[in-house]
């Protein structure tokens, strides 16, 4: 897990632009997070510097570079804070607060790494997928999106993984179906291994529930609504199953603080 270093910083936008129908990435100058930064943590970045919107936006990092002092994020626009985000020009300054949360643990140097992504989810993996090469690991990196435009350009997805599998819902681009398709045969072949993943609630529930049928170490982030991103309002509290021996865990945690990360087994899906 993690260390707990938080700073709030003036950062500097470098480059913003969209990446992929939808998609944005920003570049920003903030050399203390950058410096701190570790696969799995998050930002919350103030995009305006008046009352609207009045949220940070929370945004997992997607990559650092601790020595020229930038870190990266990959956005989807939905709202007023991503819409506020994607209209800024290199050269605004911005509130980071940052590195937040525990991010993914890397694990021991004998277990395959498969990292699963849908949708906005693919950004953490892709920096987790970037620190597990440097370690001399090499992740396979399956990722899951409406359609080929969707779809984060390859050689960025390439970068972080030494194998890239994509799923399409619409056929348009890789496997024709689910993500999850492709980590059912990965796994038949990859008993060994060790699954990292995030993206939509459904689709990670789908992830844990495999992985526990399978005895598979699994990690997924949530990206749940959050407002603080510090632990105080506990609006992003989810809930824990109790585990099968008996020990429960902690019924509620805060995504914020406790997570993003967490052991896909220990989080209560629901039914499924
Ligand atoms: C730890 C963390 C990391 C994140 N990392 C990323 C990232 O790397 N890239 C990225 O694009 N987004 C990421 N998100 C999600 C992003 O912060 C939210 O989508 C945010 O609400 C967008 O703000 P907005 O004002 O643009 O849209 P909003 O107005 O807040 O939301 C637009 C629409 O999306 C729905 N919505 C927003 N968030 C969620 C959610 N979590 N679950 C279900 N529905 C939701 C809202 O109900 C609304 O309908 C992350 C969230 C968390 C908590």
């Amino acid at each position: 897990m993690t260390d707990r270093i938080r700073v709030d910083e003036q950062a500097t936008l470098i480059s913003n632009s969209e990446v992929a129908t939808g998609f944005w990435c920003a570049r920003l100058l903030a050399p203390r997070t950058a410096a701190a930064g570790q696969p799995g943590q998050f930002v919350q970045l103030r995009v305006s510097a008046g009352r609207e919107p009045f949220l940070r936006l929370p945004l997992s990092l997607g990559g650092v570079d601790p020595e020229a002092g930038w870190i990266e994020v990959i956005y989807q626009v939905r709202g007023a804070k991503t819409t506020a985000l994607a209209a800024l020009k290199p050269g605004s300054a911005l509130s980071c607060l940052g590195p937040l949360g525990r991010g993914f643990a890397v694990p021991g140097a004998s277990t395959p790494v498969l990292l699963v992504g849908g949708g906005i989810g693919v950004p953490p993996l892709l920096f987790f997928g970037h620190r597990l090469r440097q370690l001399g690991r090499s992740p396979a990196l399956l990722v899951g999106a409406r359609a080929r435009a969707y779809h984060l350009p390859l050689p960025r997805l390439q970068a972080a993984a030494g194998t890239v599998l994509l799923a399409t819902d619409d056929g348009s681009l890789g496997h024709h179906g689910l993500v999850t398709a492709l980590l059912v045969e990965r796994l038949a072949h990859m008993p060994e291994a060790m699954v990292c993943a995030c993206g939509p609630e459904a689709m990670l529930a789908v992830v844990a529930r495999l992985c526990e049928q399978r005895q598979v170490p699994c990690q997924v982030s949530l990206e749940a609504y959050m407002a603080c991103g510090i632990g105080v309002c506990v609006g992003c509290a989810v809930a824990m199953r109790v585990a099968p021996d008996g020990a429960p865990y902690e019924r509620y945690q805060r995504v914020c603080v406790d997570g993003p990360v967490f052991d896909g087994a220990a989080v209560d899906w629901g039914q499924p």
